[in-house]
């Protein structure tokens, strides 16, 4: 049984959060794209942490948690979060890595960072984590996989040639920065072939074998539909492809294997870095209340602290989320931070040159779009500890429902406190 886990937004919807909820009874967790870009932030009787690289099912220990082929890799990430984790008194979890997985090399971090200084105002707001530039690598066929770090020496330095002397190119002549050596970067390759060793497996066939055996396997996606590269806000994008979908390819599984679906919906809006936003706050006094009452302790960063960009729930925007995800159920959260508000505006429409739609729009509408709200009545308390749907006052289900019916997925969970049990079941309607 395989489930995917996914972000339905702009990421940062919560959906650590969910997958350390459901990671309780998974056999198996998996990270199945993008890298130690974006964090999950996750609270539980350990205490508090925020993931970057690591599956979330590291806080259980018989969970076997697996960084699948689609990921990009960074090895000492990975192996500082392991140590953090295990100092804070986590068992020491159980980690695979597929051999397919490629690395991040120290020169993918460096061109993200010289890139962004050359766009200068121009740039992506990238967290100059390498993403790009290894995800540029790798379909151009010059990236490393986890296996080559198995290659003979003479092999692997004649790789890294072919592909230095292409980057120092760029380095010399574009960007005036000292030039990567060859050694030097091999005996980096050796040090991250150490650390890698014990986890290094062939993760498609043990799926397939785990699958087989009837174990519980969930599929971890990082950030949300609309920074998807392909159905995303592109440029603004991250360079994965963040969807359900690309979880099958992502570890090496059947796509038929993914019977369930659970895109994670923040009952709010949040975006990191540039990009349209088309139900964004403007009003700075109001945008920054709900961004320190968002979250666990407000909405910035968990990998860059930058404070995030706030708006109202957009069902424009959620609906196309959900569709591209193939939603079977929304995970509604944060919900308990919208009690302070005397009413609530939700974007229902996007007014494209006078006429409003309700089909997310390609980048060059989406630059014109304004959003269209209605505005729905707060409920004025604080919903924390509520554990049964019919217990939420009144106005705060109405508030799911509107939701609901807008985007046309069933929310089946509402979560209202960062902690694993804080969270209700549901009978949806549309399910
Ligand atoms: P992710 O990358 O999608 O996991 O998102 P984040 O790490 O940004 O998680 C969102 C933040 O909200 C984290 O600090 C979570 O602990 C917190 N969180 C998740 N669900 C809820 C919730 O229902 N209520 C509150 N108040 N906080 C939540």
């Amino acid at each position: 049984m395989v489930k995917a886990v996914v972000g339905a937004n702009w990421g940062d919807e919560g959906k650590g959060k969910i997958t350390d909820m459901l990671a309780q009874n998974a056999d198996v967790v998996v990270r199945f794209q993008g890298g130690a870009n974006a964090g999950h932030t996750i609270k539980n009787k350990y205490g508090k942490f925020a993931l970057h690289t690591l599956p979330s099912g590291v806080f259980n220990e018989n969970t076997v948690n697996i960084i699948g082929n689609g990921v990009a890799l960074n090895i000492p990430i990975l192996m500082n979060e392991v140590n953090e984790i295990v100092k804070k008194g986590v068992p020491k979890p159980i980690i695979m890595i597929s051999e397919r997985a490629q690395i991040i090399m120290p020169y993918h971090i460096k061109f993200d960072e010289y890139e962004e200084e050359r766009l200068a105002g121009r740039s992506f707001g990238s967290t100059k984590s390498g993403i790009a530039p290894f995800y540029s690598d790798k379909f151009a066929k010059i990236g490393f996989q986890i296996s080559d770090l198995w290659e003979t020496e003479e092999a692997l330095k004649e790789k890294l040639a072919g592909v230095i002397v292409q980057k120092n190119v760029l380095l010399e002549h574009l960007y005036h920065k000292p030039l990567i050596d060859i050694d030097e970067t091999f005996r980096t390759l050796m040090q991250y072939k150490e650390m890698v060793a014990p986890y290094v497996c062939d993760v498609a066939s043990y799926l397939q074998k785990a699958i087989a055996d009837g174990k519980t396997v969930l599929l971890e996606g990082q950030l949300g539909t609309l920074k998807d590269c392909d159905h995303g806000i592109y440029p603004m994008v991250t360079s994965s492809n963040t969807i359900a979908a690309y979880g099958a390819v992502g570890c090496g599984i059947a796509p038929y294997e993914i019977k369930t679906i659970i895109s994670v919906c923040k009952a709010y809006s949040s975006a990191v870095g540039a990009g349209e936003f088309v139900s964004e706050i403007h009003d700075e006094a109001v945008a920054d209340e709900l961004r320190k009452r968002g979250g666990d302790g407000g909405e910035y960063g968990a990998t860059t602290g930058r404070p995030r960009r706030m708006g109202w729930f957009d069902c424009v925007a959620s609906k196309y989320g959900c569709r591209l995800q193939g939603t079977t159920d929304v995970a509604f959260t944060v919900l308990d931070v919208l009690g302070y508000l005397d009413e609530i505006p939700v974007c229902v429409g996007y007014d494209i040159d006078g006429e409003v739609t309700t089909e997310f729009p390609v980048t060059r509408l989406l630059k014109k779009a304004k959003p269209v709200y209605e505005t729905l009545p707060g409920w004025k308390c604080d919903i924390a500890g509520i554990k049964e749907y019919e217990q939420l006052p009144e106005n705060c289900r109405k508030y799911i429902e509107f939701i609901e019916k807008k985007i046309g997925y069933p929310i089946t969970m509402i979560s209202n406190g960062p902690a694993r049990d804080d969270i209700i079941y549901r009978k949806s309607p549309l399910k």
